[in-house]
């Protein structure tokens, strides 16, 4: 068999990986100059390059730790158990947070002890959200995830200190406009499957340099043939049953398989080029997207009070010290990216209105910052970074079989159960993989 990857993300990697381990000859086409599809960096004026989104991973990404084994990546910080700084705005004292090494959810017991400003009785009411789940997270996806877990009697306190601030990032969305059955997914797998579950791993900067060039080893040593600044414009199915697939200025090649590793609407597109989509593609190509915000901030000095802090109901959501994790971008000056999800009220701000906004928020939340100075500030956004998982959405996510014969689906948004994430990437591939296989 020989099977096209059209996408370079970990989706396209990880098919391709697959495929060409089962003797499969692969060709893997990407239309942009570099392997990682949205983990990756841009070039700052600056700094050199700056990621155009902090990746973070947790303790339960199995599969994508396996493909990170396979490549031979290591990530920056990787904890044993979920270790957190956890700032309360208009409080100075930062909580370093660490969960036990006890069976969930007792892991969570000095963790819900330290964090700051919860209701009495939150292990007991995170108990109840276990015990809700112990059946796992089907049957909600109409439901919106802040309607399930006031459902659960969950004090708003509650929410809003420790699961709002958890699930924004993990899911992409705000609680009201989210699946709950994504929520409830992350909440089981998350933190409360074991105590290691939660814990943090964190990629090195830059993603680009962390993924692409061992990305390329794995593939070539595989037998891939990777073909980079190779745009697709159509797949089609041709006389015996080869598919043909459209690239650069006017190539056809025929094939036996492929694989779709692009984003739903680009999917959808390569087959409409050729009349053969589907209904279960065109549904997904319809989901809106949510948008991520960077603001990477370049200061003659650390106000950071940890490697990962976490400000409840603050915009600023999470905090990375990446000169603390690994990197040293500009010399001289600390590097904090501040990670905005669920990022609609900014993605639309101008650049420089937004980096004055954002220091001057750290500055009233950190009071080392207040001492600091800005050296440079950069800010990346990706609009489109995930899919909005809205109520809904989960039934509205296809499988690797709901495209056309001979061709498999594999992408983030794709029906894995996980948010857009690098896991669910990963795990994407490897089901179009087998779907290709069998
Ligand atoms: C700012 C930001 C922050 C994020 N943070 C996290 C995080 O903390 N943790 C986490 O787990 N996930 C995070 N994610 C999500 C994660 O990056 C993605 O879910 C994952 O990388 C998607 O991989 P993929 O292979 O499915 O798709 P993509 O990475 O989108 O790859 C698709 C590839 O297909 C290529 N392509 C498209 N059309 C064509 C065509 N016609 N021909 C050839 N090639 C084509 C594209 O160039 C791209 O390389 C974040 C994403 C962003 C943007």
């Amino acid at each position: 068999m020989r099977a096209v990857v059209v996408g370079g993300g970990l989706a396209g990697i990880t098919a391709a990986l697959d495929l060409a381990a089962a003797g499969v000859q692969v060709a893997l086409l990407e239309r942009s100059g570099q392997l990682g599809g949205l983990c990756r960096s841009v070039p700052d004026p600056v700094a050199g390059r700056v990621d155009t989104g902090q990746h973070v991973y947790l303790g339960c990404c199995t599969e994508l730790e396996a493909l990170l084994g396979r490549l031979g990546v290591e990530p920056a910080l990787r904890q044993e158990r979920l270790e957190l700084t956890v700032v309360d705005p208009g409080h100075p004292r930062p909580r370093q947070l660490s969960a036990a090494p006890l069976p969930a959810p007792f892991h969570l017991l000095p963790v819900l002890g330290a964090w700051p400003r919860l209701p009495r009785g939150s292990l007991l009411h995170v108990a109840r959200v276990a015990a809700a789940l112990r059946e796992g997270p089907g049957g909600l996806d109409d439901l919106p995830a802040l309607g399930w877990l006031r459902a659960l009697g969950q004090p708003e306190q509650l929410i809003s200190q420790l699961w709002e601030p958890f699930l924004v990032a993990a899911c992409n969305a705000p609680l009201d406009r989210c699946s709950a059955e994504l929520a409830a997914f992350v909440v089981r797998e998350g933190l409360l499957s074991s105590s290691r579950a939660g814990a943090l791993r964190v990629p090195g900067t830059d993603l680009t340099q962390w993924l692409d060039p061992p990305a390329r080893r794995a593939l070539q040593a595989a037998g891939v043939e990777v073909r980079l600044d190779s745009r697709v414009h159509s797949v089609s199915c041709g006389p015996g049953s080869k598919l043909y697939v459209t690239h650069g200025p006017g190539a056809e090649e025929a094939f036996d398989a492929a694989v779709l590793a692009v984003p739903a609407r680009s999917a959808h597109r390569l087959l409409l080029a050729e009349g053969r989509s589907t209904p279960a593609l065109e549904a997904a190509a319809g989901i809106p997207d949510s948008p991520i915000v960077n603001v990477h901030l370049f200061t003659d000095r650390p106000f950071l009070p940890g490697a990962v802090t976490l400000i409840p109901r603050s915009r600023l959501q999470w905090a990375f010290d990446r000169s603390r994790l690994d990197d040293q971008l500009l010399e001289g000056s600390w590097h904090a990216a501040i990670s905005i999800s669920a990022a609609e009220a900014e993605v639309g701000v101008p650049e420089g209105r937004l980096s004055a906004d954002i220091w001057q928020l750290c500055q009233e939340t950190f009071p080392p910052a207040a001492r600091a100075r800005l050296v440079h500030s950069r800010v990346t956004r990706e609009a489109h970074a995930t899919f909005w998982p809205e109520p809904g959405s989960a039934a509205r996510r296809p499988g690797p079989s709901d495209a056309v014969p001979g061709v498999a689906l594999a992408g983030s948004w794709t029906r894995t159960g996980w948010p857009a994430t690098m896991e669910g990437a990963v795990r994407s591939g490897s089901a179009a993989a087998r779907h290709l296989l069998a």
